[in-house]
């Protein structure tokens, strides 16, 4: 009797030899290059915890408000700046961008739902990220913490506790238009919150306003970052945005 067993398993076990002999000598010859010539990426020096990267454009940093309009009306104090007698308005104008901010709401809990740890991230002076002490606290979900203001609620309420610190780490890329005011490409948003994404790339049907269905009205590439003050002393820290998040441009192959 043959050592294969049955004779005709043997021309199978020859050709399931000769696949791995050869799947696993042959040299790649093959290998897949696009051929574009890239830019090389430029060498940033990363953050930690309280830093920012190298590139970034610090807005905030503890001492103070100087890089936005009414910056000066603030309560800045032991590193942080709380909101006071109106809201705040960035000098530079921003268009696409990475911007990180940390708030922590009143630890003390005063009124409820929108009237409570209210303020709010404004991208372009239009485009609102609500900030809303969320923590135990309901109101309309379009209007919660991390919500695109009355667009869209946040995938989960990652909300910390009143009087916590928390973070936002938001990409934000800005609508274009064309020369005659059309909309040739809406703005998106993506948010993390305390580093869970609650945002993922959503398409803002338009600016977000208290008092109007969302639309868009043409507007330049770049326009400066509003801060909203809501009446409640909320608090801010470890400000900044980096500009340079388009993806590398290279040449394809002739
Ligand atoms: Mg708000």
């Amino acid at each position: 009797m043959c050592c294969f067993g049955k004779s005709w398993m043997l021309p199978a076990i020859l050709a399931a030899a000769a696949t791995v002999l050869v799947g696993s000598h042959s040299p790649r010859l093959d290998e897949y290059k696009s051929g574009i010539v890239w830019p090389e990426p430029p060498v940033v020096q990363p953050g930690d915890a309280t830093t920012p990267p190298s590139d970034a454009i610090v807005l905030f940093d503890g001492k103070d408000l100087s890089a936005f309009e009414n910056g000066d009306k603030w309560l800045i104090e032991n590193g942080y700046a709380q909101v006071r007698n109106g809201g705040i308005t960035s000098k530079q104008a921003f268009g696409d961008c990475q911007l990180h901010l940390e708030f922590a709401t009143p630890s003390k809990v005063v009124g409820d739902g929108q009237g409570r740890g209210n303020s709010g991230v404004y991208l372009m002076g239009k485009y609102e990220v609500q900030i809303l002490d969320s923590y135990n606290n309901p109101t309309y979900f379009d209007g919660q913490c991390a919500a695109i203001y009355k667009q869209q609620p946040p995938t989960v309420n990652a909300c910390r506790a009143p009087g916590e610190w928390q973070t936002y780490d938001i990409i934000f890329e800005a609508p274009r238009f064309d020369a005659a005011g059309k909309l040739t490409k809406p703005a998106y948003l993506t948010v993390i919150h305390n580093g869970v994404v609650v945002q993922n790339h959503f398409e803002l049907p338009g600016g977000t306003s208290w008092d109007q269905p969302p639309h868009y009205e043409p507007h330049v590439e770049k326009l400066p970052l509003h801060i909203q003050d809501h009446g409640n002393p909320m608090r801010f820290r470890n400000i900044w945005i980096r500009e340079n998040i388009q993806p590398l441009v290279g040449k394809k192959p002739e």
